[in-house]
């Protein structure tokens, strides 16, 4: 890149920034608390989110999207995190969608990719993790077995997010049994299963109550039959697109991270310069301080391996490193923050009005979902710094 692309780019996703902003404005803490009392989706958000051409910055422009990069994807959802709001109604879109991308057939992607740039179609759901496999994805037991021009899908998947507010779902399946594959990664398969024909014939969605407002669900598949055209890529070869997407992936969330840091970082410093006690604000304190200062330096060591991350990412280089070890440090940095926010404000921090327990209890998750912590220290250790397989 030169130094006046370098420039232009950087003019570009600070106008992304203000754009994203000035939106976010428009959905204030007291939108965000009602949902989360309700535990009702943020619809209103999403679609001016997916109006504002946001959710579609990873499309090509030849699918009517704005064909940019992930830093730019990541600046959009930092900021909406920072404002106060979440994407984590809709983020998904934004990665999912590489997968369609980078292994759909022409026809898929010219089916698709414009329909869900225009929020014509939500591409929000993504059925990998379930029950009895948990974090071990290579042994997933729902099954699709082929059968004609069909697929037919058997089983159950569990924490599929936004399944109720999604047309789509990507889904994996086995469609070889692992006892008769070389490698357990191999017989794998993605589908683009179209939940719209298939709720009542064969797939049931049933929510899951949690911590945060999240749509989350469980999914059970009993004999739903999916065209064989909805395939995706070549038969077996899904778990490897399924990988091809993660680098992506934990960029965007350790960007949520670091923009709910920023917000947790901010709403402290603010409150310690103004909240007096014992005669002079409580921001005085070294005590005060210190942690959020502590995880102010947290944080921005976070976002510079997000933005190194990304940068890699977008030249095409190997980012795996980089990318796990952005999500590790922005999910802790983010829960420093959110810890040294609660304690700045007291037991003011526990009202629901102050907004701070609700993004306490949001952020929290990003040391579990999508990937949890001692997955990225395994990954480290095995694949970077060479230590024996753990698992
Ligand atoms: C709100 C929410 C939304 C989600 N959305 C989606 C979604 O949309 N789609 C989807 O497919 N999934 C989704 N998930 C699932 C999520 O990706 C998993 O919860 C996560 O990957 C952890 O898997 P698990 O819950 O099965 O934990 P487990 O695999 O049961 O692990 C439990 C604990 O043990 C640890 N552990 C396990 N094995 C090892 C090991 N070998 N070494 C060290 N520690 C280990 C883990 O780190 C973890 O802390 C969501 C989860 C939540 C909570």
């Amino acid at each position: 890149m030169t130094a006046s692309t370098s420039t232009s780019h950087a003019a570009d996703i600070a106008a992304i920034r203000e754009g994203v902003r000035a939106l976010c404005a428009r959905f204030p803490g007291e939108y965000w608390r009602g949902k989360d009392r309700e535990r009702a989706y943020p619809g209103e958000f999403v679609a001016a989110l997916t109006e504002a051409g946001y959710l579609a910055c990873l499309i090509p422009e030849e699918y009517g999207g704005s064909g940019l990069g992930v830093s730019a994807a990541a600046a959009i959802l930092e900021e909406i995190h920072k404002s106060g709001c979440n994407g984590g109604a809709c983020h998904a879109q934004m990665y999912i969608m590489g997968t369609v991308l980078r292994h759909g057939s022409a026809a898929q992607k010219a089916e698709y990719l414009p329909k869900i740039a225009s929020g014509a179609l939500r591409l929000q759901a993504f059925g990998v993790t379930e029950p009895g496999a948990g974090t071990d994805t290579t042994s997933i037991r729902t099954t699709a077995e082929r059968r004609g021009d069909c697929y037919i899908i058997n089983g159950q998947k569990i924490w599929t997010s936004r399944a109720e507010h999604s047309d789509l779902m990507l889904l994996l399946a086995r469609t070889s049994p692992r006892g008769a594959v070389a490698k357990k990664t191999e017989g794998l398969s993605v589908f683009l299963v179209d939940m719209r024909a298939a709720r009542g014939r064969g797939l049931t969605i049933r929510p899951i109550r949690t911590m945060i407002n999240h749509a989350t669900t469980e999914v059970f598949f009993d004999n739903l039959e999916v065209p064989a055209a909805n395939l995706i890529g070549e038969e077996g070869r899904g778990f490897r697109y399924i990988l091809d997407g993660m680098n992506a992936e934990r960029i965007l969330i350790a960007a949520e991270a670091v923009g709910d840091a920023r917000w947790f970082i901010a709403k402290a410093s603010a409150y310690a310069k103004e909240r007096i006690v014992f005669g002079r604000p409580i921001g005085q304190n070294q005590g005060v301080q210190f942690p959020i200062a502590r995880a102010y330096a947290a944080t921005e060591a976070a976002a510079l391996m997000v933005e190194r991350a990304a940068q890699l990412y977008e030249r095409g280089e190997a980012a795996g490193k980089e990318a796990n070890m952005a999500k590790l440090l922005a999910s802790e940095a983010s829960w420093q923050a959110a810890d040294a926010c609660l304690q700045t404000h007291g037991g003011f921090g526990f009202a629901e009005e102050f907004d701070i327990e609700r993004k306490f209890r949001e952020t929290r998750l990003y040391q579990v979902a999508p990937i949890s912590t001692n997955l990225i220290l395994a990954y480290l250790a095995e694949h970077v710094l060479g230590l024996p397989r753990s698992y």
